[in-house]
């Protein structure tokens, strides 16, 4: 695979691809699954799982912060007062047991992911009850993935030994800039000092792999103020790094509004980062997994992608093929055999519905054939960055020729600017089709071509792809 940044970053491509695209940790995209679906399409779902012995993957969403970072767009509940975090681990213990009672099937886990919000605004208490509920109620295998995300200003080097006790294995850590003038616009104070002992106490303690998040395109942020800080983050060696672009949004995530849209990077100035940040990424040797990721050559990721073993799930990328998803906590979004299952977003519905004694399932899904099928392409694509039409027709029992032959006229145009090249027999993302490998999967998503039909100017209802 050619990985040099200037195959990578073709600017004019970015300019003129510069639209709005969904990132496909799901498909259907989440905001497809209908509303109120009823909590019996879980219940079904984990009642129908069959009696394998396929474990599981858990995701545990942790809504509590203790300040606001203006850029973010997470569903989170700014908090100081710790009861809140002692109530909400009260019924995530029921949610957990209900979904027991209708669960078929084995119960060993392979992968835990707990997410937010900040998980780790827990105390170590909260944080070694929420495991006991879940070490106490299924088999966590001993080669499992066990990742957490991690606020580096809640977590000491002390507090990463302890979640090295409680087994989670894997770490991912929020920066975004280390330059105090961003931190300022931002409202997110956190120390180059502070990042480098944890990620070192977490190396210390055992974690196999620690990931760290960078956004580009922050109110304030220079060329020169950025590259300080990924010098900076490179210096701390981490396995992997995910790169995101800022999506200014106020009129959706409130926070946003804080922000001062004068001091945001101008298109040009926000592209310039992207491609500073991408050179300076593979010139220190990171590989471009897709979609924001980047990953050290001997890291897992970039291995599973070579051996062509790289999935895609709701926590981005991932080297383990499909598992049962349960999920718990507010907003937490399950896939459970061809069913996806979100629940309730605010704490009041999340807490409601426990106590009436179902499921908080507000929004759901049950995928078809055709969106089975639509949901493996768009995987092969923007795992693999190409597609061999013969293995998709054996698998699928379908001509791919025929059977998209829409979606292989839309890419047409996309094939002649150079983003990928088609044959008879396959599609091949180029390099420089690669960073925009999302605009290629859209082409494959049923949902969104017909909303094209229908409206063709329609409204953006995704974050910009750079
Ligand atoms: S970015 Fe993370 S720590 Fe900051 S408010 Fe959002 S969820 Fe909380």
């Amino acid at each position: 695979m050619n990985n040099s940044t200037h195959s990578l970053v073709d600017r004019d491509l970015c300019r003129r691809f510069d639209i709005s695209g969904p990132r496909y940790t799901s498909y259907p995209t989440a905001d497809r699954f209908e509303s109120n679906p009823g909590h019996q399409l879980l219940v079904d779902a984990l009642q129908q799982r069959p009696a394998s012995d396929q474990p599981l993957s858990l995701y545990v969403h942790l809504p509590f912060c203790s300040t606001v970072c203006y850029y973010c767009g997470c569903n989170k509940v700014i908090t100081k007062d710790h009861n809140k975090s002692s109530r909400y681990l009260d019924y995530l213990e029921r949610e957990v047991d209900m979904q027991l009672a209708s669960l078929a099937g084995s119960r060993q886990v392979a992968q835990l992911h707990w997410g937010g919000g900040t998980p780790t605004f827990l105390s170590d208490e909260e944080m070694m009850r929420l495991m006991g509920i879940l070490r106490s109620r299924f088999e966590f295998l001993p080669d499992g993935e066990y990742s957490i995300e991690i606020d580096p200003r809640s977590v000491d080097p002390r507090r990463a030994h302890l979640l090295a006790e409680l087994g989670f294995n894997r770490m991912s850590l929020g920066i975004q800039d280390f330059d105090p003038q961003v931190q300022e616009a931002v409202n997110r104070h956190q120390t180059f000092e502070q990042t480098r002992d944890v990620l070192l106490a977490a190396r210390d303690a055992g974690f196999k792999s620690v990931s760290v998040d960078l956004i580009y395109g922050l109110p304030r942020q220079t060329l020169e103020g950025f590259r300080a800080t990924l010098e900076k983050t490179l210096s701390l060696l981490p396995d992997r790094i995910a790169l995101y672009s800022y999506a200014h949004l106020p009129q959706i995530f409130m926070p946003q509004r804080r922000i001062h849209e004068t001091e945001l990077p101008k298109a040009e100035e926000k592209l310039s980062l992207m491609a500073m940040a991408i050179e300076t990424l593979v010139d220190a040797g990171y590989v471009f997994i897709g979609m924001d990721h980047f990953a050290r050559p001997d890291d897992e990721l970039a291995l599973a992608q070579q051996a062509g073993k790289l999935h895609r799930n709701f926590q981005g990328y991932s080297t383990h093929a499909e598992l049962d998803l349960l999920a718990f906590g507010v907003s937490a979004i399950a896939k459970v055999g061809p069913v996806y299952a979100q629940n309730a977003k605010t704490l009041d519905d999340y807490y409601g519905d426990l106590d009436a004694g179902h499921l908080p399932v507000r929004r759901g899904y049950r995928m078809n054939d055709d969106d089975a099928l639509r949901r493996a392409v768009i995987q092969e694509l923007m795992c693999h960055f190409g597609l061999d039409f013969a293995k998709v027709s054996q698998s699928w029992s379908i001509d791919f020729a025929s059977y998209f032959a829409d979606a292989l006229e839309q890419l047409q145009p996309l094939a002649e600017a150079g983003l990928l090249q088609i044959s008879a027999q396959r599609i091949d993302v180029m390099p420089k089709g690669r960073l925009l490998v999302r605009i290629l999967a859209m082409a494959f998503d049923a949902y969104l071509q017909a909303d094209r039909k229908k409206a063709p100017e329609g409204r953006q209802r995704y974050s910009r792809v750079i």
